[in-house]
């Protein structure tokens, strides 16, 4: 009997977590099984952003058309963003995860996080590339979006004599679509491998002095996505959520277990065309930005913890330092990569913004891949968001497309 995917891959994940809970640390030598996986998929992403990212943005044949596309996802991504720093500081707030926490000393140096201090303006200058192949090489995902953008963009305005680099591109994204399919019959496996040594290595007692802060960020994740997900698809795109939420699940379990929104991208883009019915060429354009710029888990994250710091040292916000946060977090979300613990260093932009002291990092370390873990998993649910609510206002949902000629 051959299961489909999608239950192998939910097989997997119940089978991690229950495995991971009996063994223990003990479970860890699966691990390797969990890199292989990882490592498979991080190959494909550098080769995928940049070719469907130049098929995305010269497919919007004219410049009038990919500007209106562009505006609307990055609205889309600056005010989910918004709202989800809110709501992470407004249920931070109810819970107070930082009021009487005891912290065991071995905690608080049990991981010494690098404390990188990053300004706005080398963050944004560092977005072009000095030369765009060492940003392939070395994957850095924003400078090659920004390769990619302007490659599409000078197609466009070129017309028909580059037509076969159109081509090429074209081929070459389909390409690596199939290998993500190829790879993906692996995902049950990686994920088994990835989660179980998680789930053994963090028993209860080491979540249980930051139970708090983990409930916090996972209450404020599930309410950004049952409140803002959910309007935003059925109020833009008449799409049923649980249409949506079932479709995006297998990328969901992946983006759980990698904590990775880039190593996640292909999945991502394979759920929300495949199963969600966007057309490529706003999914193209719309996710791989999504994977590197918009992260709303992180936002959430961010603003929990920074209320987590601050009650813990006993210090009392103002209104024009909340406003900061959310600012600085908005500003730090977009600035995070798509990679494990990327949020963390971001975090340091925030805490220093209002003057928190940046040691409190280190009491949540201990636990930071289990929120990284949640927060990765609204920052993919959230790109996946931005694709069907673009493509619905652009009439580009194939779904909706077939009702409406079935109407016709
Ligand atoms: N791991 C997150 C992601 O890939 C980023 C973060 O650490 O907040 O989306």
């Amino acid at each position: 009997m051959r299961l489909n995917l999608v239950t192998q891959i939910f097989i997997a994940f119940v089978a991690a977590i229950v495995l991971g809970a009996v063994f223990g640390s003990s479970i860890s030598f699966v691990q390797p099984l969990g890199d292989l996986f990882l490592r498979l998929i991080k190959f494909i992403i550098a080769p995928l952003i940049l070719a469907t990212l130049v098929v995305g943005v010269a497919s919007n044949s004219d410049t009038k058309q990919l500007g209106r596309v562009g505006i609307k996802t990055l609205a889309y991504y600056l005010v989910t963003t918004g709202i989800a720093v809110v709501i992470g500081l407004a249920i931070a707030f109810a819970i107070q995860p930082g009021k009487g926490v005891n912290i065991a000393a071995d905690n608080m140096d049990s991981e010494v996080v690098e404390q990188e201090e990053q300004d706005v303006i080398t963050t944004l200058l560092n977005i072009i590339p000095e030369n765009p192949f060492t940003a392939l090489t070395e994957g850095n995902i924003l400078q090659i979006i920004f390769f990619a953008l302007f490659i599409g963009i000078a197609i466009t305005l070129v017309g028909e004599k580059a037509q076969p680099v159109f081509r090429f591109f074209d081929g070459f994204a389909e390409i690596m679509y199939k290998i993500t399919g190829i790879v993906m019959k692996l995902a049950p496996i990686g994920i088994f491998g990835l989660l179980a040594p998680i789930v053994g290595e963090y028993g209860l007692s080491v979540l249980m002095p930051l139970i708090k802060i983990i409930l916090a960020a996972l209450i404020a994740c599930l309410v950004h996505a049952a409140i803002v997900y959910s309007s935003a698809v059925k109020m833009f795109a008449k799409m049923n959520p649980l249409k949506f939420f079932k479709g995006i699940s297998p990328a969901v379990i992946v983006a759980f277990s990698t904590a990775s929104s880039a190593g996640t991208l292909p999945v991502t883009m394979k759920n929300t065309e495949e199963n969600l019915g966007v057309s490529n060429r706003i999914s193209s354009f719309v996710l791989p930005l999504g994977a590197t710029i918009n992260m709303d888990g992180t936002a959430i994250y961010q603003g929990v913890a920074v209320i987590f710091i601050a009650q813990f040292y006993g210090l009392d916000l103002t209104f024009i330092e909340m406003l900061t946060v959310v600012l600085m977090t908005v500003l730090a979300s977009i600035g995070t990569a798509g990679v494990p613990g990327a949020g963390v260093v971001m975090l340091t932009m925030v805490l220093t913004s209002i003057g928190l002291p940046l040691e409190g990092i280190a009491l949540i370390a201990g636990v930071d891949r289990i929120l990284d873990m949640m927060r990765t998993t609204v920052n993919i649910v959230g790109d996946a968001s931005a694709a069907v609510v673009v493509a619905g206002t652009e009439k580009e949902l194939l779904e909706n497309a077939r009702e409406e000629t079935e109407e016709k």
